[in-house]
């Protein structure tokens, strides 16, 4: 391992768009095996390039700012992604309303009637069957 870590002195090494970049070529990989396409094989090759030269390369700044930009778009999706999986889990002991004054979502627990919901962010009051 000791030459690796020689090897790896100055290089930017893996960070979450290599590792993106990784799942898409093992999706592009996976799909291959069922089509045998000529464009799909170059695009798994040039994911397969990429990441190769991202994680060797010595320009850490320039590698560093195009992980941001893919973060920039990348952690927005996976918050809205992250707050559907909750919501499903949720939907057995909650309910969810929408204001119908300022569109915030409101989240109750079930089961309690009619009940008067008042919205946080905009003071407004409904009643709504829980
Ligand atoms: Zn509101």
């Amino acid at each position: 391992m000791n030459w690796l870590r020689k090897f790896m002195v100055g290089r930017y090494g893996v960070d979450q768009l290599s590792i993106a970049l990784i799942v898409v070529n093992l999706i592009c990989t996976i799909l291959l095996r069922f089509f045998n396409s000529s464009i799909l094989n170059i695009f798994c090759t040039i994911i397969s390039v990429i990441v190769i030269y991202r994680i060797f390369s010595k320009n850490i700044s320039k590698r560093y700012q195009e992980n941001i930009k893919f973060l920039n778009i990348w952690n927005p999706i996976k918050r809205k992604v992250n707050k559907r999986i909750q919501r499903i889990k949720d939907l057995k002991d909650y309910k969810y309303f929408k204001c119908s004054n300022c569109k915030q979502t409101l989240r109750v627990p079930r089961g309690k009637g009619k009940i008067s919901i008042t919205c946080p962010k905009c003071k407004l009051v409904m009643i709504k069957k829980s």
